[in-house]
């Protein structure tokens, strides 16, 4: 269908992250791109609601790994530091645990010794040699592992990979290995429950992990002013200096394939867009399952294991509330159970772990003078075709749950302060975004699902149709997507040079 032979021309379906930063990544090569997106405004879930001026971020809140953030600015030409004015965060999180009693993860070791001791003596050096074992686990997975182009399985799985892989201790559970470092259970879920980002529950996921934590606290957590959404906002407006065109309100119904090709895209109402290379952005499962003609593809990535999704509240109040910190993580119930539910049995807890974002305290402008917002994530199993999930009976659930917990720990009267209200629960995720039982963070990072073995950023038999984001390799995350992109643009500059 296309007639041009030169390469030149790119379709990006949707505007995620992943799918900026692969537009303006091509366009800096010299690519015509236009990246057609299905919502009204950029960013995927990474995305920014504003209601009566209370400014939401409605998906990402946690900046982390800023060398990444980084390296794509620089990448395309430009300074991060004239496009994101981050501000790092200390305490990193306020965490409540099921026993009422609370820490603040600090990257201020000397308040962080204070609390750890005060909880188990002698912990706090157990901490330090548990973040150098952290640090070590990172510096070793990005170039191995993260930022490296799979394109083999011989490269994959060789003497010198198995060697990475016992110093990686993926063959440890992450509570056992933690549970070596730390006897107090709160410390032990101080330190592990980052594995949820990753769609995981820190009983099946590697000890490997444990670089989240040394990532919070020893390269920092950080805030963007303005929000997350800045990050949207910026590689937006970046791409577009370099040439790309956006193009919103338009599903992309089908990828056109003939031969061993991808010609275009077809949009809802019909229209063709011819394409030398095809870049699908949105969700892995729903590119293969709605976009591309069947060939048993979507059957078996529909059998992988999709991690957790959520029920949001996002609450604009008429008053401040000093009692949260940026970041508060409320952890209920019993810990285990807690993942059992969400990750296997797919179900809300009785007692749901729930996470508040407070932005106000860091960013005045997230709100009116004196009022606050708020963004509530229930973590929750993703949909369940097999379950008879009652979405609207587990929201008013989670909601009650959330504000008579806060009420038990010094918050009481959040309700009637509650202004604005929106919720989200995973069938929004799902049809929102086109995310595969609107699990928001795609599929799993477990073993079966890392590196070789994680969808790959071409597909097998179209191959000029390129892959980039959650699902994809190298996996879930801004930071993590932002890989995925680089890895993308490098293969199509590569394979289909201009
Ligand atoms: C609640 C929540 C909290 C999170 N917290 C964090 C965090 O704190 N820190 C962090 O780093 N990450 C976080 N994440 C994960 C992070 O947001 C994602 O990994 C990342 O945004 C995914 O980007 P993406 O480009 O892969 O996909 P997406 O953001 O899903 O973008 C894909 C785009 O494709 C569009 N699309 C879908 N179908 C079509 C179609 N047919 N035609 C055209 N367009 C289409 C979608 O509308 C979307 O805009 C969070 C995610 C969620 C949901």
């Amino acid at each position: 269908m296309s007639q041009n032979t030169d390469n030149r021309n790119v379709i990006v379906v949707g505007a995620g992250i992943g799918g900026i930063a692969t537009a303006a990544r091509l366009a800096r090569r010299g690519y015509h791109v236009k990246v057609i997106e299905k919502n009204e405004k950029a960013g995927g879930r990474c995305g920014r609601m504003t209601i009566d001026g209370h400014t939401f971020d409605t998906g990402a809140t946690l900046f982390l790994m800023p060398e990444l953030y980084a390296e794509t600015f620089t990448a395309l030409g430009e300074r991060m530091e004239d496009h994101l004015d981050l501000r790092r965060l200390d305490p990193t999180y306020h965490l409540y645990f099921p026993d009422d009693s609370a820490l603040q993860l600090t990257p201020d070791m000397h308040r962080m010794k204070a609390q750890l001791e005060a909880i188990e003596p002698g912990s706090y050096d157990r901490l330090l040699a548990y973040l150098s074992e952290g640090g070590e686990h990172y510096r070793l997975s990005l170039p191995n592992l993260i930022e490296r182009d799979f394109r083999s399985l011989p490269e994959f799985i060789n003497p010198r990979m198995l060697s990475l892989f016992l110093r990686l201790k993926t063959l440890t559970r992450h509570t056992d290995y933690t549970g070596h470092y730390f006897r107090d259970p709160r410390l032990q879920m101080a330190f592990t429950f980052q594995d949820m980002y990753m769609g995981l529950s820190p009983y099946d996921s590697p000890a490997t992990y444990s670089l989240m934590q040394y990532t919070e606290l020893a390269d920092g957590l950080y805030y963007p002013m303005g929000g997350m959404y800045r990050i949207a906002e910026a590689l937006t407006g970046i791409a577009g200096k370099l040439g790309v065109e956006f193009v919103y309100n338009a599903p992309v119904e089908k990828i056109l394939v003939e031969g061993g090709r991808a010609t275009g895209v077809t949009l809802a109402g019909g229209r063709s867009l011819p394409a030398d290379v095809v870049v699908a952005n949105a969700d892995l499962g729903y590119v293969y399952r709605s976009l591309l003609p069947d060939d048993g593809t979507a059957g078996r990535i529909d059998k992988m294991e999709y991690g957790c999704s959520t029920i949001m509240f996002y609450w604009g109040l008429d008053k401040q509330f000093p009692q949260f910190g940026p970041h508060n993580l409320y952890l209920n119930g019993d810990y285990r159970q807690s993942f059992e539910d969400i990750f296997k049995a797919t179900i809300m807890s009785d007692e749901p772990n729930f996470y508040v974002h407070a932005p106000v305290r860091l960013d005045p402008s997230m709100a009116p003078a004196g009022r606050d917002t708020l963004y509530v994530a229930v973590p929750v199993g993703h949909v369940n075709p097999a379950l008879s999930q009652d979405w609207p009976g587990l929201q008013a659930k989670a909601r009650a749950y959330v504000l008579r917990r806060l009420g038990e720990l010094g918050v009481p009267d959040l309700e009637a302060h509650i202004k604005v209200e929106r919720s989200f629960v995973p069938t929004d995720w799902r049809d929102r975004y086109n995310l595969t039982r609107g699990s928001t963070h795609g599929l799993s990072h477990k073993l079966t699902q890392m590196a070789w073995f994680r969808p790959h950023n071409r597909h097998n038999r179209y191959h000029n149709l390129y892959f980039v984001g959650a699902s994809t390799h190298p996996g879930t995350g801004l930071p993590t997507v932002l890989v995925s992109a680089d890895l993308a643009a490098r293969r199509v500059q590569e394979e289909m040079p201009l």
